[in-house]
């Protein structure tokens, strides 16, 4: 498992699917700040979430610590593919969240303008009209959908994932990735690559109507220790059936660990 952020910018981090991207953390830095609770997590298991939680930092405090880092690769002649708001839990719980987004927007537009702005959600806010409104000042959005049967998305999120509040929410963005991580125990408590799950999430698809489709799989040990990696052929085969439906999928196989 990896260990949470204590700081509000971090890495730059090289992956497949987003290039060199440079993140921010804008949840209380040292801890897993999320109101879903995914077995795959890799920041491990939630704690159930306060109304009041302390520590979310402030849009000036985001701005000053993304400046400077910008300055500092801008000396250095860093170049990042894109800024991604990220880090340990779900960022739009923020409760200034429009005005971090625009105090990032601000400080991308005066020292990397042209770098994209790109956010990871788990898409469970989008019925709130100010986190769409935030999410628009971004260039790219990437949302969670790891399965379209109601039973099995909380099996594979936690119990406060809720598919229809999801479809209704990622309908009201107009451009968006969709990002489903398949997972299995090997004995079907937890698996959301089955030939019926995926059936479901294939209608799930079909009503939320991404732009992109991101499927991939575990890299790296989660919450739950006996989580696998779905097998590259299988990965392959529900990517192809997306693309049969008309959808742009890209297929992302765990890394081989031997
Ligand atoms: S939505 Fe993301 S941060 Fe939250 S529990 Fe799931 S994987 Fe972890």
């Amino acid at each position: 498992m990896m260990s949470t952020h204590t700081s509000i910018v971090y890495g730059p981090i090289a992956s497949r699917r987003l290039g060199v991207s440079l993140g921010l953390n804008i949840v209380p830095p040292g801890t897993k700040t999320c109101n879903y609770n995914c077995p795959y997590c890799q920041y491990g298991w939630s704690r159930p979430l306060r109304a009041s939680t302390p520590g979310w930092p402030s849009a000036e405090r985001v701005a000053r610590a993304l400046d400077a880092r910008l300055g500092q690769a801008t000396a250095r002649g860093e170049r990042f593919d894109r800024i991604t708001v990220a880090g340990d839990g779900e960022p739009t719980l923020h409760p200034q969240f429009a005005a971090v987004v625009g105090a990032i927007a601000a400080v991308r537009d005066r020292s990397a303008a042209g770098t994209p702005l790109a956010i990871l959600s788990n898409a469970s806010t989008l019925h709130q009209r100010r986190i769409v409104d935030a999410l628009a000042q971004i260039d790219e959005r990437y949302l969670k959908l790891d399965a379209g049967d109601p039973a099995l998305l909380r099996r594979i999120n936690g119990p406060s994932a809720d598919l229809h509040a999801i479809i209704d929410g990622c309908r009201r963005l107009e451009r968006f990735t969709l990002q489903s991580m398949f997972v299995t125990d090997g004995v079907g408590r937890v698996d959301n690559a089955t030939d019926a799950a995926v059936q479901w999430w294939l209608q799930a698809l079909q009503q939320v109507r991404p732009q992109a489709v991101h499927v991939y799989t575990l890299d790296r040990p989660g919450a739950w220790p006996y989580l696998r990696p779905v097998p590259a052929d299988r990965l392959e085969t529900i990517g192809a059936r997306a693309r049969h439906l008309g959808f742009d999928a890209q297929v992302f196989p765990g890394r081989r660990r031997d």
